[in-house]
């Protein structure tokens, strides 16, 4: 009895060349099987895989192998989200082009993928930046465009005057270009919209319902705050000099005899009107800082207008402000303020100077006094000060004044939402050309099908310069009207990369489809999605707008599904030192380095062992050495009781109970692990007790035994460390196939329960034995085993017995006393 060295380089690399057999992973998709849709959330090809990636396949593939075992047809593709700025801004600064650059990465990647070993169908594989993928993008948004869903309207872009282009968010920095650190300022241009709000109730409602069970729940409220729903009423006030109505939207018109100031978006229409010359400059700069930080992050301001509105339910004159905390977005862009009520408002009045005046009590309560109180009453409570609605409950109050908003023609009931259209235009290089022709007599006209795809050009200059690198070739930009004839030009925009990513995971069903996205018979079987993992840091942006795909796929008639995703998993972040790992922080540890030093399976062992999968965990090199001397243990048992394995069964011994007893122990724990929750980290840690059970036993193990401790280790080795356990499959217990190919064992409840519990026996008190009994032994079979034990005997020997003093379960005391005779 040998044991052979772990030689983590020469298994994985054997294993990882018989694994590129393309038929290994695939798919079957006929349905002698239930199917399965086990999906990672792709990658943007950076270049390198990092740790967090690992984690995230790592899960995923772990449990894709579960289910494979378990007899599933399973469904486990991987692709790339290739579009974006970082080529375009490597493109820029290393004169590379974001074609080859991107290509050149995924082709690392994916060796790195498949050198972790992980079980993708490289058949199905997607990459978004090549037209055959993205032509289908076009095709949706022809769709829409046919649909209203998609339209054109001015919007806000960030402007660097130096550079004299267009930013996008990423290349904003603290409010500068991250070219030139100019301060980036907002300009007005036309863009493209999705009409995501035409949804935006549906997408709500599903998060109380077909989500609620299999999606987690701190992913479902980011979703519900990022809709914002807001139930209230829309009121006219009516601007004193001009007459000209200005609509605001209130949750609280209960509280609107409490008004004392009108409060205008800066973007508000109104303004430019109210305010001008250098005030107006001040306005500018409001909205110029609020494009550039976003709405959290500027401290209140605001500027008084000179002017009055008239509020129509107390007949008042109230000053009219511009707040750079009112979102042209929300609601009409105009609030009533209504500082003894609502937060917001407090602090804004309160730094202004502006009139604080209570119109609501605690229903039990007395009015405060606008002049001392130190914060808003935001709760409901009973109306004063309200004209003929003083009395009222808010409830009461709300409902009455809405109708009577209504009936007076200044006003309705109305629901507002945070969610906004999705602005898709992007005025880069980097994406889907938008098909879209613009024609000076038709207008935008649709690109035709038949003219499918609008193939983005290749030879471009990246200057970093002036408009996206598209308009500036005439050869792409100069065509003819599809529908007049006449020269028109092309749109020269591209589309946001969220769109790729949208709907990217029902072409894996269909990959090679060239006359449709894919074909619904092929999609049908795989949706929803039945496990969808990825990080939360998509818990709004690309987990919303895949949303609101599938709605719009299934009103064109392509799915049947209303979601894409019936669970998704979001695992948490791989950090050193408490932080995310970055590499301006420069903690990052690459993949790479691990796997060559302690092999793929080493790798993901560590980071399914180092923390449950939901929850952040901290990188720890000597946990990770941890893994490979657990590994390196189990392969020298494993090779140092083969041949008793290979030999004649023999006959039971007692070793063999205990340790067959911890095996399927430890088999029914992994099990209820992956079936219930994946409490991976346990999971191994219960393989690695299980080593410590079956080295101790090891010398008395009969063959029978150890043939079945290999075998079924091997098995639910397997999800965790694919590599070592096909070797020993293949080499050690010499099997044919592949380990995905076999089932997953079975535990035997018998042999799991515990045999039974040790008793200790006492003699007048002093230990002296102990004996196993099963559970529930009797009171009567305790003494008479007790009595008969040969170390009881022996000190009881020529004694009487006096008393046997039994604990059920815990003890068991015999008392004796010197013969009487003596
Ligand atoms: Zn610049
Ligand atoms: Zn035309």
């Amino acid at each position: 009895m040998s044991d052979k060295p772990y030689d983590h380089e020469s298994i994985e690399r054997k294993w990882v060349e018989a694994w590129r057999d393309p038929t290994l992973y695939r798919a079957r998709e006929d349905d002698s099987r239930p199917r399965y849709y086990v999906l990672e959330m792709l990658p943007y090809p950076s270049g390198r895989l990092h740790m967090g990636h690992v984690r995230n396949y790592s899960i995923g593939d772990t449990l894709a192998r579960y289910l494979w075992m378990r007899g599933y047809d399973v469904l486990h593709p991987m692709g790339w989200d290739a579009f974006g700025m970082p080529a375009e801004n490597a493109a820029i600064k290393n004169r590379m082009h974001p074609r080859d650059w991107t290509l050149s990465n995924v082709a690392n990647m994916k060796q790195q993928l498949i050198r972790l070993g992980y079980s993708y169908d490289w058949s199905r594989e997607i990459n978004s930046c090549l037209p055959d993928y993205y032509k289908w993008n076009q095709w949706f948004f022809l769709k829409m465009f046919e649909r209203g869903l998609a339209y054109r309207r001015n919007a806000k872009v960030n402007w660097c005057p130096d550079c004299a282009t267009v930013l996008a968010n990423e290349q904003v920095e603290e409010g500068r270009c991250w070219r030139c650190s100019s301060i980036v300022e907002q300009r007005e241009l036309e863009q493209w919209f999705l009409r995501i709000t035409a949804y935006a109730d549906e997408l709500l409602e599903e998060t109380y319902k077909s989500l609620e069970n299999g999606w987690p729940e701190r992913v479902l409220t980011m979703q519900r705050n990022w809709i914002g729903k807001s139930e209230g009423a829309e009121v006219d006030f009516t601007h004193t000099e001009s007459g000209t109505k200005i609509r605001i939207f209130t949750t609280r018109i209960d509280t609107i005899y409490g008004a004392t100031c009108l409060i205008l978006a800066a973007e508000h229409p109104l303004v430019a009107q109210l305010v001008t010359g250098a005030e107006y400059e001040k306005v500018q700069e409001m909205i110029d800082e609020l494009g550039r930080k976003g709405p959290g992050d500027v401290a209140k301001a605001g500027l008084f207008t000179r002017h009055t509105a008239l509020n129509p339910f107390s007949n008042e004159r109230i000053p009219i402000w511009v707040g750079n905390f009112v979102l042209m977005g929300y609601g009409t862009g105009a609030i009533m303020a209504v500082p003894a009520h609502d937060e917001r408002d407090f602090e804004f009045c309160r730094q202004y100077g502006i009139q604080v005046r209570p119109v609501i009590r605690p229903i039990d309560g007395q009015l405060d006094n606008g002049a001392t109180m130190k914060a808003a009453f935001t709760g409901d409570g009973v109306m004063e000060n309200s004209g003929p609605y003083s009395g009222l409950t808010s409830d009461d109050g709300r409902r009455k004044m809405a109708a009577d908003a209504e009936a007076r023609g200044i006003g309705n009931a109305s629901v507002t939402f945070c969610i906004k259209d999705w602005g898709i235009s992007r005025q880069r290089y980097w994406g889907t050309p938008i098909p879209i022709v613009h024609c000076r007599a038709c207008g935008p006209v649709g690109v035709p099908e038949s003219e499918l795809p609008v193939v983005l050009p290749y030879e471009v200059a990246f200057t970093g310069k002036g408009r996206s690198p598209l308009a500036n070739l005439p050869e792409f930009v100069n065509t003819t009207c599809p529908q007049c004839g006449a020269a028109a030009q092309r749109e020269t925009d591209t589309m946001d990369t969220f769109i790729d990513s949208s709907w990217y995971f029902y072409r894996y069903c269909d990959p090679n489809n060239d006359g449709s996205p894919f074909d619904p018979k092929r999609v049908q079987p795989w949706f929803p999605i039945h496990q969808y993992i990825g990080g939360v840091t998509h818990a709004i942006l690309h987990l919303i707008y895949s949303r609101f795909w599938t709605k719009v796929m299934r009103d064109i008639g392509l799915v049947a599904n209303s979601e894409p995703i019936t669970n998704l998993f979001t695992q948490g972040m791989v950090q050193m030192g408490g932080k995310a790992m970055s590499k301006s922080r420069g903690n990052v540890v690459d993949p790479d380095e691990i796997v060559t030093k302690y092999g793929a399976d080493t790798c993901r062992m560590f980071t399914l062992f180092a923390a449950p999968p939901e929850r952040d965990m901290e990188w720890n090199e000597s946990s990770v050495q941890g893994q490979y001397r657990f590994l390196t243990r189990l392969y020298r048992f494993v090779t140092r009781n083969i041949e008793k394995a290979r030999g004649p069964a023999g006959d039971s011994t007692g070793a063999d109970r205990k340790a067959l007893r911890k095996l399927h122990q430890t088999l029914r724990k992994i099990t209820l692990d992956f079936e219930n929750r994946w409490h991976f980290n346990t999971s191994i840690a219960g393989l690695m007790e299980l080593m410590n059970t079956l080295e101790d036993h090891e010398a008395g193990l009969s063959g029978g035994a150890a043939a079945e401790i290999v075998e079924k280790l091997c098995l639910m080795l397997h999800p965790f460390a694919p590599f070592i356990s096909q070797e020993i499959w293949t080499e050690e217990l010499v099997r044919s196939g592949q380990l995905i190919q076999q089932s997953w064992p079975v535990f035997d409840e018998d042999l799991a329960r515990e045999e039974g519990v040790e008793i200790p026996i006492q003699v007048n008190g002093k230990l002296r034995s102990k004996i196993t009994v099963p559970h529930g032994t009797a009171k009567e079979e305790l003494e008479r085993l007790a009595l008969a034990d040969e170390r009881v005997r022996a000190h009881a020997d020529g004694k009487q017995v006096a008393k046997v003093i039994i604990v059920p379960e815990k003890l068991v005391n015999v008392v004796v006393r010197p013969p009487a005779n003596r």
